[in-house]
């Protein structure tokens, strides 16, 4: 069995899809095929070369052109061939460069695929030192991935890429979902690629500890990102539609809310369990299916506080 396949958090983010009923389970190939083969990658197109295609997962970013095929994400490798397809349909070449926001298997499960088939593997320093062992989320362990998975380029704080007529900015953000997070910023078509520091309305932020998030760091890096945009930021979330920056706005208002009241409260003494019960996150914690709800992201900001500030 393909290890990538078992990447249990990554399932289990597939909130609403019959996918994620086979977190933390050992599934069969052929079960893990059959939940894959329903999956149908859609293509949304944000201008004249790039595009951001939605299947199980997180949310991948093409940008295309002379210069080559440039994919930010690759979701999990039973959809390799799908993705490709969708690729090939924007009349793109096949991928060149290959950008994962972070190590979880959901952005990162088809490296192998791609990196094999020739693609450039590019990500921060921990995304290759998190995928070359085995990992645990909190949720199940993830076994090592093998070396063709592995980043080939690594970088501290980040990267451009002069491809395609536009620079395209990878910067790092430290600590905040994880501890190797990138966002991906096409300085002339401006257009932003979040990874998961950006859940656009299908759950509250999920902080992998773990891995070295912090609910601090997400807010910093939603920061930093609205730092970057105008009125007319096209911004790819890790999860959900596309959003505006007065989405992400929102998100970042959503951030200091509940970080300031958990912080308030916890300086005044307060418990974790009493922090929780005055549901400082409530008026955004509507979505009953959400894969992060109000008590857990509570908890993950309260932890947060506890880890000294980056
Ligand atoms: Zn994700
Ligand atoms: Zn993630």
């Amino acid at each position: 069995m393909n290890p990538l396949y078992t990447k249990s958090l990554s399932l289990a983010l597939l909130a609403a899809s019959p996918i994620m009923l086979s977190a933390c389970a050992q599934k069969s190939n052929a079960q893990e095929a059959d939940r894959f083969a329903k999956v149908e990658i859609k293509t949304q197109k944000l201008t004249d070369n790039i595009a951001v295609l939605f299947g199980a997962g997180g949310n991948i970013g093409v940008s295309y052109g002379p210069d080559g095929t440039v994919l930010i994400d690759d979701q999990f490798a039973p959809l390799t061939k799908k993705i490709e397809a969708a690729v090939a349909a924007l009349e793109a070449d096949p991928v060149k460069y290959l950008i994962n926001t972070h190590w979880h298997g959901d952005h990162s499960g088809g490296n192998e695929n791609f990196g094999k088939a020739g693609a450039l593997i590019m990500a921060h320093d921990h995304v290759r030192q998190r995928m070359a062992g085995e990992q645990t989320d909190g949720r199940g362990n993830d076994p090592a991935s093998p070396k063709a998975a592995l980043p080939v380029v690594t970088y501290e704080d980040g990267l451009k890429l002069h491809l395609n007529g536009d620079e395209v900015h990878v910067k790092h953000m430290k600590n905040a979902h994880t501890d190797g997070d990138s966002i991906v910023f096409w300085k002339n078509a401006n257009v932003i690629h979040m990874g998961d520091l950006y859940f656009n309305k299908v759950t509250l932020p999920f902080i992998d500890l773990n891995s070295g998030g912090n609910a601090r760091g997400v807010l910093a890096a939603a920061e930093q990102a609205l730092a970057l945009a105008n009125d007319d930021t096209q911004i790819i979330p890790g999860h959900g539609p596309m959003a505006t920056t007065a989405d992400l706005k929102d998100y970042r208002d959503m951030l200091k809310s509940v970080i300031g009241s958990v912080e308030a409260a916890r300086s005044e003494g307060k418990t974790l369990e009493q922090i929780q019960a005055m549901k400082p996150a409530a008026k955004w914690d509507t979505n009953k299916d959400a894969f992060i709800k109000g008590d857990a992201f509570v908890k993950a900001v309260y932890m947060s506080l506890e880890k000294p500030a980056h």
